[in-house]
């Protein structure tokens, strides 16, 4: 098989996935046209739906290992289509790059892996292993019913995967540069201080929310919680909204209410971080209600075999050295990574996802899917 069938598969599939508006958790049909290109070659079938989200679970081989290739087929919302330069759902190809809601996040990487792994197909019948892929339609939504359920539903059925590439778009400046191989944590918290109401010309009879909270934030943005290590930067703390007042100028609010995250390294336990944070606010006398919201747990996956294997194919592939890290939104790795032996993410450039004109390059979308091909041919034969 040549490249410029690689480019003109992968690009075709692409274009096909793109004119399919999946916005979260819709799947607008992508997964059926993705379950009958991959039953082509000689996979076996298993649609796993949960609540009004569609996940494929697609398997070719039965022996062990077991390497997946794990994506999803719903976008983001477009915002207003009249700030697009085309129609977010057209797949128009400009400048050798193509245009759309999902080009690049992620309907880039499930099609370059769907024609990586076609490929090895038709050149390969002796593959040491088994291929899956896990796709879902809810990683842009509230990531419950999508690939946490396919995740359990193996587990319950007893089934490992050895090795995972997530085809999201890991790169940053050019196709390779980033592999990566874990994320952090992430701990929300919605935090309501109590004063008491009052008008301002009799401040002895109210108590301000905003002026006792005040020193307490200051102190709460400049905590350093750990130093990071080798896999993972520094714990950060962002307070993302703050409200206060009743909207007129002459009341003394009777609440101040604060909402902040944490993306945290495992140096540091989200248990530390909230007792840490309610001793403060103790210890700053405030009257403090807090929520906390565990939404992710850090993974990683230390320098092995898969690492080795994706950067040595980015290097043959592309003469790029790819960075390891662990920076970045959390995604569905997470949940694979409680099954998995090893998961690392890697796609295509990230710089217009979620954006308006949301575009991927056309050769570094056939070029992932050469990378994503290598990998497989030097892990299973
Ligand atoms: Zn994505």
């Amino acid at each position: 098989m040549t490249t410029q069938d690689a480019t003109d598969a992968t690009i075709d599939l692409l274009k096909e996935l793109v004119q399919r508006p999946s916005v979260t958790p819709e799947d607008s049909g992508c997964q059926d046209l993705l379950a009958e290109r991959l039953e082509g070659v000689g996979f076996s079938i298993e649609h796993m739906p949960c609540g009004e989200v569609k996940n494929l679970w697609a398997r070719y081989g039965s022996e062990a290992p077991l390497v997946v290739l794990a994506g999803h087929t719903d976008v983001v919302p477009t915002g207003d289509e009249s700030d697009w330069k085309v129609n977010p759902f057209s797949a128009e190809i400009i400048d050798n790059k193509m245009y759309g809601r999902g080009t690049s996040d992620m309907k880039g990487g499930v099609a370059a892996m769907v024609t990586a792994a076609e490929r090895l197909l038709s050149n390969h019948t002796n593959i040491k292993g088994s291929i899956a892929f896990l796709i879902t339609s809810d990683e842009e939504g509230p990531a419950i019913d999508g690939t946490r359920h396919v995740v359990e539903t193996l587990r319950s059925r007893g089934e490992k995967i050895d090795q995972c590439i997530v085809g999201e778009p890991s790169s940053s400046e050019q196709l390779g540069d980033v592999i990566r191989h874990g994320r952090r944590g992430s701990l929300g918290c919605r935090l309501v201080v109590r004063g008491i109401q009052g008008h301002v010309a009799y401040p002895h009879l109210a108590r301000n929310p905003v002026h006792e909270a005040a020193p307490f934030l200051t102190e709460l943005v400049s905590i350093v919680w750990d130093e990071g290590n080798d896999y993972f930067p520094p714990t950060t703390l962002q307070i993302s909204n703050i409200h206060g007042g009743t909207g007129a100028t002459n009341v003394v609010p009777g609440t101040l209410t604060i909402d902040f995250n944490l993306r945290y390294c495992p140096d540091t336990t989200p248990d530390h971080i909230r007792s840490t944070i309610e001793q403060l606010a103790h210890s700053h006398e405030l009257e403090a209600d807090f929520t906390w919201v565990d939404s992710a747990n850090p993974f990683i996956t230390k320098p092995g075999p898969l690492t080795a294997a994706v950067e040595r194919a980015v290097t043959q592939v592309t003469g790029v050295t790819a960075k390891l890290n662990t920076a970045g939104g959390t995604s569905d790795g997470r949940f694979i990574a409680t099954l998995a032996e090893e998961v690392i993410e890697f796609g295509t450039t990230n710089a217009t996802i979620h954006q308006v004109n949301e575009c991927v390059d056309l050769d570094e979308l056939t070029t992932a899917s050469i990378i994503y091909e290598r990998v497989l041919t030097d892990l299973l034969t």
